[in-house]
């Protein structure tokens, strides 16, 4: 008989963005943080979160409060897969959606942080444990508002940090404006630097196709989300029409999007987000699945927990630099020679600042 949970609570802090970030189509306004504490029968004690980027935080927290927190007391904790779809399944009329996929996130992580502790080893190391340091590449300095001096500067800046790549967003108006931006970015690293577009699903299937042409001698490392996540076909097509990798997963909810990308060749590499998809056991799933498709793994944002993720597994690539928790943690992610270091400390790794959390809880 496993030991079982005995408390479970929810709420939900707002964490201010540390710098104004722009896309093609929306701004990171708030992170809504949404953590999940939970309490077991042998006295360990797990803390897992979620989080949006401004809206739907309440709807998270609503749908943990109301119909998975009640579900979860007098569960087995280290049966993580049973509890896991056992709340799947008591959400019927929201699966597979984004509100369920992120509440379900805050519990699982909560139960993987248990399940460390429980085996005294981090989360990289019980995952699966491939290697503990991974590439880094920055987000940080590519948003779209910036103007293209800015944008050089921030990737000469990564550069000189030993950072392996940037990534730039893209959709302007016109792809020529996007051409200059990025071959002044090009321009200044040289070709020993990989930079990376990402389009925030703003494209056409017959202008992402057009795009990609007029970038093609960027040399670019990918370009993300150029269509709406639900035209499979559309990334498909663009796939098969261009040498530049086509990276997709951010927008994507369940393992079986993931399985029908990977059927269809229409993902070069995948990005799951462990809050978007449910969690760290479908993430695993996913990354694996990738890997017998021999593709690689470069999850979006959140690099304080993929950190750990991507050194679990084989064809973990890359972790996207963003750093968002500063201000609710007591230490931040190591980084060595621009490679960044998966923690060793026992459970998910991330230290967080309670008093810190506790001043910023909105509900
Ligand atoms: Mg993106």
């Amino acid at each position: 008989m496993g030991h079982t949970i005995t408390a479970a609570s929810a709420r939900l802090v707002d964490i201010a963005v540390e710098t104004e970030r722009t896309d093609a189509v929306q701004s990171f306004v708030k992170q809504e943080t949404i953590f999940v504490d939970v309490t077991t029968s042998d006295g360990l004690h797990g803390r897992g979160y979620s989080y949006t980027i401004g809206t739907g935080g309440r709807a998270v927290l609503s749908m943990l409060r109301d119909h998975l927190i009640p579900l979860l007391i007098g569960e087995e904790a280290d049966r993580i897969e049973a509890v896991w779809h056992r709340l799947f399944a008591s959400t019927r009329a929201t699966t597979t959606g984004a509100i369920t996929s992120l509440a379900l996130a805050a519990v699982d992580t909560a139960l993987w942080d248990v399940a460390c502790q429980r085996a005294a080893l981090p989360l990289w190391r019980l995952a699966g444990g491939f290697r503990r340091d991974v590439p880094l590449y920055d987000t940080e300095g590519g948003w779209l508002h910036l103007s293209t001096e800015a944008l050089v500067e921030g990737a000469l800046a990564s550069q000189r940090t030993g950072l392996n790549g940037v990534k730039v967003k893209v959709g302007k108006p016109r792809g020529s404006e996007d051409l200059e931006r990025l071959q002044a970015v090009r321009d200044a690293v040289g070709d020993d630097f990989d930079i990376m577009v990402d389009a925030n699903q703003s494209m056409t299937s017959a202008e992402a196709i057009r795009r990609a042409h007029l970038w093609k001698d960027l040399d670019l490392g990918w370009i993300e989300e150029p269509l709406p996540a639900d035209d499979i076909e559309g990334h498909a097509r663009l796939t098969r029409s261009t040498s530049t990798p086509i990276a997709v997963g951010e927008s994507m909810y369940s393992i079986a999007q993931f399985r029908e990308y990977l059927d269809r060749g229409a993902a070069s590499i995948v990005q799951v987000d462990v809050a978007r998809v449910g969690g760290i056991t479908p993430w695993l799933k996913v990354a694996h699945m990738a890997e017998a498709y021999n593709v690689s793994v470069c999850p979006h944002f959140l690099m304080e927990i993929h950190v750990s993720l991507v050194a679990a597994v084989p064809n973990g690539r890359y972790v996207e630099h963003i750093p968002q928790l500063r201000a609710i943690t007591r230490t931040e992610m190591s980084i060595e020679d621009g490679r960044a270091l998966a923690p060793e400390s026992i459970g998910l790794g991330i230290d967080w600042d309670d008093d810190a959390i506790d001043d910023r809880v909105v509900e």
